[in-house]
């Protein structure tokens, strides 16, 4: 959550801030700030309520001169969002300003110390106190920024990725992170010179460089105009920076011509799944490849049992998952919510495997709940899209999604990129320990192959959802009723429509709908029920005559073909046939679009939702 920027070198800082804030938007919108040291040796801080254009629109008519900054688009954790809790945050005497992502447990203690010490703070954010100490432990021990970094760091217990400016070391940039996310990018330009850019993610850094070191946790790093690049960790251990190339391009986090890009990840979902199950599902000899299963064999053969971990959507792509994992693998698998999980002392054996989802591999809770998972010995895999993130190197093996950056705060691609790896890794587990005959093992292969081409029917086939969108719009509630392998897609569904749309939205196993939600029903509820010609098609139509009979409006998603429930449902949905188990893939995506142009039309801001952020690092 939240975006940081920073830039030292010889270009002038603020465009490429502000540009770099505007990429990263997506993970935080709620107030903007950056700071300069200017041309004239001043530490300016120009911060705003609101979005990135707000901050610009402030920022016109000041000094924004110079040519090293740092810049932060905030999601409040600490104090409301206003200008003064925005970032950066200056020191009491304003030498140094700091940007921050993340959450400082201990704040209120280190605030009364530092006030004890007749400091001042302005905001209420947990932000400002490290700053001050920053300031503080620099006077106390008489030390520069680098090591009065290192040594408050010792007294802060909470997740931060932070950068820092001094005012009279105009040539230099302080960063450090303990489990927020930062990366370094570096560049030499064609005099000879080197520049750093510094970002929560790499997207603020791509169109200038593909080389970057990845800051690990617990380390600081000291940047300057000379090239120099030190990192250190909190015990003042020297590290050797490790340089990495991006495997990004500009294109994969431009709107291509969409108006959103949620729309454009909704249409990417045929290639982007493509791309996840090239050179894992094998056409010709219907066979799965999947390295992380196959280099610990043992593990999956001799496991008890499969914990998922996750949370949001990922928690409903790991709900599917476990449908399938449990039918194909025969092996009990648990859904947990990661945030519930860490806390609740579960009971986790060594012989267990506990797989992580998270879309950016950096979900606090998730994250913990794996460490949780570590200390009693279970074999970790993540299943993660944003490569080289803290899941990724925290697990004992996993699987990248490969779907590309996903930047709308809501999921799509992630979502169904997960559902099929999920699906992947369940026939891989099922070859090992051979719990499926040969002719089913090859039927599904084969099937899940033809997935990617089925959705990009699916969305060809219903691109008029956006014509009577707007008949929803007036709605406060809807619900969502599927069955088995659509449960969780009527789960995503609402949970889709609550994000962007701010419709309460409920999504409900139908058969329960008895027991308590149909009392809901009256002729304004829009009822969604994923209908599909499948395994319980009979028992879901009964629920769709129970929802008509009390005047319920249906949205149904139907199996091309299908005329039952179509002629039962006052707006229908048409999806190609599959197998029970690779409906969801197909199931969601008019749901997601439904959720769009409801959106849209209600006219909500689809790819910043208010209150929500993409990437949650924070618990
Ligand atoms: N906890 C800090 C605040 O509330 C940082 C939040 C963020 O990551 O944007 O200001």
């Amino acid at each position: 959550m939240c975006g940081i920027v920073g830039y030292i070198g010889e270009q002038q800082a603020y465009p490429i801030l502000i540009k770099g804030l505007h990429r990263l938007e997506y993970r935080g919108y709620d107030s903007a700030g950056v700071s300069l040291i200017s041309d004239g040796g001043d530490l300016n801080v120009y911060k705003s309520k609101g979005k990135v254009s707000a901050l610009e629109e402030e920022c016109k008519n000041q000094d924004l001169s110079g040519t090293i900054g740092i810049a932060h688009t905030r999601w409040a954790t600490h104090g409301e969002p206003n200008q003064v809790n925005a970032h950066p945050h200056y020191s009491e005497s304003k030498s140094l300003a700091l940007v921050h992502n993340g959450i400082i447990e201990n704040y209120k203690s280190l605030r009364t110390q530092l006030e004890g010490y007749g400091m001042t703070f302005c905001s209420e954010t947990d932000t400002e106190v490290l700053v001050q100490l920053i300031e503080y432990m620099m006077k106390d021990h008489n030390c520069d920024l680098f090591t009065g970094v290192q040594i408050a760091l010792n007294y802060v217990v909470g997740a931060y990725a932070i950068a820092i400016l001094e005012k009279e070391h105009p040539d230099q940039l302080v960063c450090a992170r303990k489990g927020s996310p930062l990366v370094i990018g570096v560049s030499k330009r064609e005099n000879g010179s080197t520049e750093y850019f510094l970002g929560s993610d790499a997207t603020p850094i791509i169109e200038y460089t593909n080389q970057v070191v990845y800051l690990q946790d617990g380390e600081i790093a000291i940047m300057d105009r000379s090239g120099r690049l030190d990192i250190v960790d909190l015990k003042n251990s020297p590290q050797t920076p490790k340089l990495a190339t991006l495997q990004l391009n500009l294109d994969q986090i431009e709107k291509g011509g969409f108006p959103h890009f949620m729309l454009k990840e909704i249409w990417e979902q045929p290639n982007a799944l493509r791309t996840c199950i090239r050179g894992r599902v094998n056409p010709a000899n219907k066979d799965v490849v999947l390295s992380g299963v196959l280099d610990h064999k043992d593990r999956f053969l001799n496991c008890r049992r499969i914990i998922i971990c996750a949370c949001g959507t990922s928690w409903h792509s790991a709900l599917i998952g476990k449908y399938f994992i449990e039918e194909a693998c025969q092996i009990p698998v648990e859904v947990e919510y990661a945030s519930e999980f860490r806390y609740r002392n579960p009971v986790i054996f060594s012989d267990d495997v506990v797989i992580a989802v998270s879309q950016s591999g950096e979900t606090a809770d998730t994250l913990a709940a794996i460490e949780l998972a570590k200390e009693k010995g279970a074999f970790l895999y993540g299943i993660c899209n944003v490569i080289g993130s803290s899941i990724p190197r925290a697990t004992d093996s996993g699987t990248y999604l490969h779907v590309g950056p996903e930047i709308g705060v809501a999921s799509t691609k992630a979502f169904t990129g997960q559902v099929i790896t999920l699906c992947i890794l369940g026939l891989a587990i099922a070859k090992v320990r051979q719990t499926l005959s040969d002719e089913m093992y090859h039927m599904l292969v084969d099937e899940l192959y033809k997935i990617p081409d089925k959705m990009q029917w699916t969305l060809e086939n219903n691109k008029d959802i956006d014509k009577f969108a707007e008949r929803f719009t007036y709605c406060k509630n809807f619900l969502y009723l599927g069955r088995g392998y659509n449960y969780p897609v009527a789960l995503e569904g609402a949970l889709k429509l609550k994000e962007i749309s701010y419709i309460h939205a409920e999504g409900y196993p139908a058969a329960e709908m008895k027991h308590g939600p149909i009392a809901l029903v009256d002729a304004e509820m829009p009822v969604v029920v994923i209908a599909p010609k499948r395994g319980m098609y009979e028992k879901i139509v009964s629920n769709i005559q129970e929802i008509k009979s009390r005047g319920g409006k249906i949205i149904s998603v139907v199996t091309e073909g299908d005329t039952t429930v179509r002629g039962m449902s006052d707006y229908c949905f048409t999806i190609p046939d599959t197998r029970d188990c690779f409906v969801p893939m197909l199931a969601v995506i008019p749901l997601q679009l439904l959720s769009y142009y409801v959106a849209v039309t209600k006219g909500c801001n689809v790819d910043q939702p208010r209150n929500l952020a993409k990437s949650v690092t924070v618990e």
